[in-house]
């Protein structure tokens, strides 16, 4: 059973991961001007102890964020690579074809079902 995706299919989902990527960036840029620990009088301010905490806070999950946005980057980059190799939709492990729905809901997965599940435990 090796059935191939669709020319048509295949620049759809080039075109959404480009959005994405560029998406992603920009999202990237947001949060880095959200960060509290980008303001620059942040060194030199005697905020209450509970603003410094909150202030904490929010910079881990500004922090936590931006690593997932580069880490959708990094998956795009990888995916966009193979669309130019044409093997769009090989599972990286398994080798086998990652099902068109699974693409369509995730345009950047790497893996099939079976292999993600494996590789997270
Ligand atoms: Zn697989």
């Amino acid at each position: 059973m090796d059935k191939k995706f669709s020319k048509k299919f295949i620049e759809e989902q080039k075109q959404r991961l480009i959005k994405d990527r560029q998406k992603s960036l920009s999202q990237i840029e947001i949060l880095k001007t959200e960060d509290p620990f980008s303001d620059p009088e942040h060194a030199s301010d005697n905020a209450a102890i509970d603003t410094d905490v909150r202030e904490q806070m929010g910079h881990e999950a500004i922090e936590a964020q931006i690593k997932d946005l580069q880490k959708k980057i990094n998956d795009i980059d990888n995916v966009l690579k193979k669309i130019q190799k044409n093997q769009y939709g090989l599972c990286e492990r398994c080798k086998k074809n990652i099902p068109q729905a699974r693409l369509k809901l995730i345009p950047e997965a790497l893996y099939c079902v079976e292999c993600e599940k494996t590789l997270r435990k």
